[in-house]
C-alpha cells in the first residue's frame, strides 16, 4: 500500500512560511476616490484576445495615455502580442499596453460582456493580461450573483455585498502597484462581468451602497467562504498575514443544512504529485500524505508529504489550493486515504473557513437576523461604516490663505 499507516517520520523538513507577513488592516485614506476602482484580471496568460463594442470608444496607450484611436463602434478585433508591442487588428502599435474605453454599452472580451474599461498588457512571457478596470459598485454587480444565489434571503445578500465590497476595497488599497487588484475566480472573488448581473442583487448593492466593515476605524479583508461546518478559523493560519480580532474564528451552528457540508473526492496519486510540483514544491515520487496539527476549529494546519527525496510539511490551505479547491474542499475534519493508486480526500465544509460562513448567513437571515447582526456575528468587533467622501473644497480657507 502506497499511503496509509506509519507516516510519522522523525526530523521531517518543514517548509518555512515565506518571510513577508502582510498587514491585515490599515486606516482609510482621506480621499478614497482613486481606489474605488477595481482592476479585475479577466484573461491571464492568453496569446490573443477578441474585442468588440457597439458603442463609441477610445483607444489609448496604457503608459502614456496617448490617444491611439476612437470610433463610433469597434468591429470584432483581434489583439495579440507582437515583436514591437501589440497588434490591434491590422495595426501594429509600439506600446506594451492598451486601454479601450467604452462610452456607453459594454465591451465584449472573447464574447463576454464587461463594463467601462478594458486594459490589455503584454507580459514578460510574451502573453497578454486582460484586465477590466471598473468602478467598485459596478464591479460588485458582477460579483454578488456569482458569490451568492440571487434568490437567497435579502439580509444574507446584503451581508455578502458589504463583505465583498470591503474585501475588494482592501485589495485595491493594498495592491496599488500591481497589474491587477483581484483575480476573477475563487482565489479573488468570482466575477462574471456584465453577463452575471441580476436585478435583485443590483438592488441589494444599491441598498448598501458605500457601506464597508472596519475595525477600530481601519479597513480589513472581510474574507468569507461557503460552509464553515461548525467553526470558522484564524486568518493567519491560512495566509501570511497578521492575526486580526475580527478574523479569529467563531462557533457557527447555522450551516448544518448546507448542501456542501460533507464531501469526498478522489484523484490518482500521480495527479496529486503533478499538481504539487506544478505549484512549485520540489519533491520526488509521492509516497504518503497525512494531515497533522489541528487548530481549534478542527482544521488541519499542515499536510505532511512523504516523497522519494524526503518529507515536506505544507501549510494545509496551500496544499488545498495546490491540489485544487474543488477537489480538496476544506481542511476541516480532513481524512486522506489511499488505495489502488488513488488518493481519496474527505472532510466537512467548503472553503478556507475564515470570516463569514455564507450558508450560516443564509440560515441566520431566515431566522430574521439583519445583515448588521450577521456581519457582527461573523466579524466580531467590526463596525458597519459608510465610505468617507472627500471633503468639499474649502473656498473660504483657500481665498484667505
Ligand atoms: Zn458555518
Amino acid at each position: 500500500m502506497l499511503f496509509g499507516a506509519g507516516l510519522i517520520v522523525a526530523g521531517w523538513l518543514a517548509i518555512p512560511v515565506s518571510a513577508e507577513v502582510e498587514a491585515v488592516s490599515f486606516p482609510l485614506p482621506e480621499d478614497l476616490s482613486p481606489h474605488e476602482r477595481i482592476r479585475v484580471a479577466v484573461v491571464t496568460g492568453g496569446s490573443a484576445v477578441q474585442l468588440y463594442t457597439r458603442s463609441a470608444y477610445e483607444l489609448e496607450s496604457l503608459e502614456s495615455k496617448a490617444r491611439l484611436g476612437s470610433g463610433r463602434r469597434l468591429d470584432k478585433t483581434q489583439v495579440m502580442p507582437s515583436a514591437g508591442g501589440l497588434r490591434f487588428g491590422t495595426r501594429e502599435l509600439q506600446v506594451s499596453g492598451l486601454r479601450l474605453i467604452s462610452r456607453g454599452a459594454q465591451i465584449q472580451v472573447n464574447e463576454k460582456d464587461y463594463r467601462e474599461i478594458i486594459q490589455i498588457k503584454k507580459t514578460g512571457d510574451g502573453k497578454i493580461l486582460v484586465v477590466n478596470d471598473v468602478g467598485l459598485e459596478e464591479y460588485l454587480r458582477g460579483v454578488l450573483p456569482r458569490e451568492m444565489p440571487a434568490n437567497w434571503p435579502i439580509e444574507a445578500l446584503k451581508a455578502q455585498a458589504v463583505a465583498s465590497r470591503t474585501f475588494a476595497l482592501f485589495q485595491s488599497l493594498s495592491r496599488r502597484d500591481r497589474d491587477y487588484t483581484l483575480a476573477s475566480d475563487v482565489i479573488g472573488q468570482v466575477y462574471g462581468g456584465r453577463a452575471a448581473e441580476h436585478w435583485l442583487t443590483d438592488r441589494v448593492i444599491a441598498q448598501t451602497r458605500g457601506e464597508i466593515l472596519t475595525y477600530a476605524g481601519d479597513i480589513f479583508p472581510a474574507y468569507f467562504s461557503s460552509t464553515c461546518a461548525g467553526h470558522t478559523t484564524h486568518c493567519e493560519y491560512n495566509w501570511d498575514i497578521h492575526p486580526h480580532p475580527s478574523l479569529s474564528g467563531v462557533s457557527c451552528i447555522y450551516c448544518l443544512r448546507s448542501k456542501h457540508y460533507g464531501w469526498k473526492n478522489s484523484l490518482p496519486a500521480a495527479e496529486v504529485e503533478k499538481r504539487l510540483k506544478r505549484a512549485g514544491y520540489r519533491m520526488g515520487e509521492l509516497r504518503g500524505l497525512a494531515p497533522e496539527e489541528w487548530d481549534e476549529s478542527g482544521r488541519a494546519r499542515r499536510i505532511q508529504v512523504r516523497h522519494g527525496m524526503g518529507t515536506l510539511a505544507i501549510r494545509a490551505n496551500d496544499f488545498r489550493l495546490a491540489v485544487g479547491p474543488d477537489i480538496l474542499r476544506s481542511t476541516k475534519g480532513l481524512r486522506i486515504e489511499s488505495s489502488g493508486g488513488q488518493v481519496t480526500f474527505s472532510g466537512v465544509g467548503w472553503g478556507h473557513g475564515v470570516g463569514m460562513c455564507q450558508w450560516g448567513a443564509k440560515a441566520l437571515a431566515e431566522q430574521g437576523k439583519s445583515y448588521r447582526e450577521i456581519l457582527q456575528f461573523y466579524y466580531p468587533g467590526s463596525s458597519l461604516t459608510p465610505l468617507k467622501k472627500p471633503k468639499p473644497l474649502d473656498w473660504f480657507g483657500w481665498l484667505f490663505k
